[in-house]
């Protein structure tokens, strides 16, 4: 655990000076960095990165997340990997992986609504990846009575190989993005660097040329977009599909994440602190730095190493699908707070004015299974 971490502390230290004088004096020796460099340093630079040193999720926190909002979420999926494991032909044993878990919600939510199989109990080897220390010792109490042991891995490649059932809710857009800005005809890096008049304030840049291929990582970067288009890419997206391409067995991941189902030109950079939006250059390591997930680069980045993609599906609708309405109608049963508390989870959740249009959900598979529940026919 690093010593920015106390759990009995203000889980909101001020921003971290540190890490805000460390980026600045990086910037004067060695000139400008990428957004993506910045992002990488503010969200896991080991001393002062915010997953590195703090526990950011929760209502009195930084952000909530599908999870926090209701159990029936971290439930549907449970029974969704059930079903999942069932489409890959019941491996035993086979892999449960989550990305980046938070505070251990969802899992324990999953495995709970999953006793209903217990063969699938019996053969879920729970595998934890988390970045951040706090969040581990969160998720090692939550998980201590979970029916299926967990043991934690430091990235998906580092997970011995065999069959696989992943989930990822609000990982993807924590990993680092790079903008890109049209500029005389050609793509250039957008940078942060320091303001020119005012010491130690950081402004964006624009640096070097890149090469069109690159760029075509997003289909946003079209050839006649005009001067000032701003496009994304995430290269841990491409990451993230060969090492699911590369697992030997069947593997199935779910990602669900906030961002167009089809990729958009514009700058989605943004900082969260307390539920409200700040500049993104403004507290480096005390802010929850995020960007829309391009579904359609996901998409094509899958298919270019061989996997195959069932949606992206809006998460309200997919929600509905799964049955939330029939699981809300179990759980009101216990009285009118209850039935007023899912009756609010469900407008939460899948409510286009919330979270049910804005969040996305996409299953990605090894070639050749059954379609995944809520999903309909691989492509
Ligand atoms: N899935 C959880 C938490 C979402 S917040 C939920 O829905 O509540 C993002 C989570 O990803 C946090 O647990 C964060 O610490 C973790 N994380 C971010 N980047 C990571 C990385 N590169 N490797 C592993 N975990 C990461």
């Amino acid at each position: 655990m690093t010593d920015a971490f106390d759990p009995s502390a203000d889980d909101h230290p001020a921003p971290d000076q540190g890490l805000h004088a460390r980026i600045c004096d990086l910037i004067r020796r060695d000139g400008p960095m990428s957004v993506a460099a910045f992002m990488t340093l503010a969200l896991y630079d080991p001393r002062g990165g915010y997953y590195a040193t703090k526990d950011p999720i929760g209502a009195g926190a930084d952000f909530i997340t599908a999870p926090e909002v209701s159990q029936m979420f971290g439930e549907l999926i449970g029974l969704w990997l059930v079903q999942s494991w069932l489409d890959l032909g019941a491996p035993d044993p086979c892999y449960l992986i989550e990305l980046g878990p938070g505070r251990g919600v969802m899992l324990a939510d999953a495995l709970r609504a999953a006793r209903v199989r217990p063969q699938f109990l019996a053969a879920a080897r729970p595998v934890l990846v988390e970045a951040s220390p706090a969040l581990q010792a969160e998720q090692a109490r939550r998980l201590a009575d979970a029916p299926s042991a967990v043991s934690w891995a430091n990235a998906l490649d580092a997970i011995a190989p065999g069959p696989s059932l992943i989930v990822a809710n609000e990982f993807v857009d924590c990993l680092p993005i790079r903008q890109l800005v049209r500029a005389c005809g050609a793509w250039r890096e957008r940078m942060v660097t320091l303001h020119p008049d005012t010491p130690d304030t950081l402004m964006f840049a624009l640096g070097d040329p890149v090469p069109d291929a690159q760029a075509a990582r997003t289909p946003a970067a079209t050839a006649d977009a005009p001067d000032g288009a701003l496009v994304e890419l995430r290269p841990g997206v491409d990451q993230l599909m060969d090492a699911v391409a590369q697992r030997p067995g069947p593997t199935r991941l779910l990602v669900i994440d906030y961002g167009p189902p089809v990729s958009e030109v514009g700058d989605t950079l943004q900082a969260v602190r307390r539920h409200t939006r700040i500049d993104p250059l403004a507290a480096p390591g005390a802010s929850d730095l995020t960007a829309r997930v391009d579904f359609q680069a996901l998409v094509q980045s899958a298919h270019s190493v061989g996997l195959e993609t069932a949606g992206p599906y809006a998460q309200g609708e997919w929600l509905l699908k799964l049955g939330l309405e029939a699981r809300a109608a179990v759980l009101a049963r216990a009285g009118a707070d209850a039935r007023r508390t899912a009756a609010q989870a469900i407008h939460r959740l899948t409510d286009p004015s919330e979270m049910g249009t804005l969040f996305q959900v996409l299953a990605i598979t090894s070639p050749g299974y059954r379609a995944p529940p809520g999903l309909g026919a691989p492509d």
